[in-house]
């Protein structure tokens, strides 16, 4: 399910993604060589046309050699030129029509340019990663690359039999012959083309929790010298997953895991069903232990309940930020209220003119987008008191599960939680640029915040007190 259409292109990326069609399943592969850093692809694409007949459409990929397009089968006119493949087909497809697109390509991959440095495939020492948000995915193949054109993927790559091949979903099947080894992975819950995750590398797999446990099986990949750091910062990861199960509902895919990169990353990265951390992020101290919360909660904001287009990023920054605060409360750190007031303070001193809402495509991943969106959720626990408010935050995940929303959907659906308007919170928190003062919880309508509902206690759980995840650097 694709969830609703945009027709405009995204505002911030009008170069990527083509909204006359969509894709539902993406079939991919490829052979991939670590030494020369070489590709080579075949992706079989299941599309459907939008509302008019498709005299032509675009798929995003970077430079690479073509092989060959099919559409349905059947050679199209194509150009493939600044990151655009322009197909024509011989014949229009109908409007509505299911259509196939076969695409072979093989080249160098190279990360994408952008402000915020290298997007997509990144070739690393000795492996490889992928990391797209928000626009590296055609750096290695092709597609519509638009966060609402959500569709289920296999994916199979064959490479040298030593390193392992991590992506979001189940593993299928490992076949290994003379020297290569073929993976192939299946991600079905529908995925936006940004959050399409891989990593290649010489790691260990770890499992996460106790062995036998039921919940959702959690993976581990890591380069072998990282272990004892990664099993004590990791290690409330299995309860911060039944936390967020309880608040947020259950955990939107069949399996979640990290990686762990032999190399510093700036952030660590969400992925679907995935998330990537780099060796910077392990220290054996717990020291970036929010960074584990905020991917994690990613997997329910932006992964499964993804964004209609990139003006919307607040919704994913803002609850995942929230998500930290939840678990610091939780875990016996510092409350969501002493993190509000730490943040409130920050942004009091920094330049108010960034609009949550829509903040540009310069802004959108700014530190300040991260601060300003937890305020604003936890301005709107503050109106709505704990009771309602996860009531509110648990059915948002679970009705747009696997869907595509929008700021005013969010407006609307919190608004059905509400006893009085809250068109003057909305206005000063997401569509306004000064800072309102700090939220804190109604005196009279409710006791001043109440825990957080405590998830009760497994067997094989790590403990819960103690350790407290902080304010400070930035997020993705
Ligand atoms: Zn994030």
């Amino acid at each position: 399910m694709s969830g609703q259409q945009t027709a405009a292109p995204d505002p911030y990326f009008p170069a990527n993604g083509d909204s006359r069609y969509r894709v539902h399943r993406y079939e991919l592969t490829l052979d991939y060589r670590p030494g020369p850093n070489r590709l080579a692809g075949t992706a079989r694409l299941s599309a459907i046309a939008g509302r008019a007949p498709l005299t032509e459409f675009q798929l995003n990929l970077a430079e690479f050699k073509i092989g060959r397009v099919l559409v349905n089968g059947r050679s199209p006119h194509y150009t493939h030129r600044g990151g655009k493949l322009r197909v024509r087909p011989a014949k229009p497809l109908p409007a509505g029509a299911a259509f196939t697109v076969e695409v072979h390509w093989a080249g160098n991959p190279k990360p994408v340019r952008s402000p915020w440095g290298g997007l997509g495939w990144e070739e690393l020492t000795d492996g490889a990663l992928v990391a797209s948000q928000p626009v590296g995915a055609p750096s290695w193949y092709p597609c519509n690359d638009r966060p609402s054109d959500k569709a289920s993927y296999q994916i199979s790559i064959t490479t040298p039999s030593a390193y392992t091949v991590v992506a979001g979903g189940r593993l299928l099947t490992r076949t290994a012959k003379a020297s290569t080894t073929t993976w192939v992975y299946e991600q079905s819950a529908p995925t936006s083309s940004y959050l399409v995750g891989l990593s290649i590398g010489r790691y260990q797999t770890v499992l996460l929790g106790a062995p036998g446990l039921e919940g959702v099986p959690q993976a581990a990949h890591l380069p072998a010298h990282l272990l004892s750091q990664f099993s004590r910062d990791f290690a409330r990861q299995p309860a911060m997953m039944q936390l967020f199960e309880e608040l947020f509902g259950p955990y939107p895919f069949g399996e979640y895991t990290v990686v762990v990169a032999d190399e510093e990353l700036d952030v660590p990265v969400e992925a679907q069903g995935l998330s990537l951390f780099g060796a910077n992020h392990v220290d054996g101290v717990r020291g970036s232990e929010r960074l584990i919360a905020h991917e994690l909660a990613h997997q329910w904001f932006g992964n499964s309940v993804s964004i209609a287009d990139w003006r919307h990023i607040w919704l994913n920054e803002g609850l995942a930020k929230y998500a930290e605060w939840l678990w610091s409360e939780h875990a016996g750190g510092r409350t969501a209220q002493e993190l509000a007031a730490g943040a409130h303070r920050q942004l009091a001193s920094m330049p108010l003119d960034l609009r949550l809402s829509d903040p540009g495509r310069k802004l959108m991943f700014d530190d300040r987008l991260y601060e300003r969106g937890g305020l604003a959720v936890h301005a709107i626990r503050c109106a709505l008191g704990d009771v309602a408010f996860f009531r509110m935050l648990r059915d948002w995940a679970t009705v747009h599960r696997n869907g595509v929303v929008t700021t005013a959907a969010f407006t609307a659906h919190v608004t059905r939680y509400a006893a009085q308007p809250l068109d003057e919170l909305f206005s000063a928190w997401l569509h306004e640029t000064p800072l309102p003062p700090l939220p804190t919880p109604a005196a009279t309508a409710q006791p001043p915040l109440p825990e957080v509902p405590r998830v009760p206690a497994r067997p094989g759980y790590p403990p819960r007190n103690g350790g407290s995840a902080g304010l400070g650097g930035s997020s993705a």
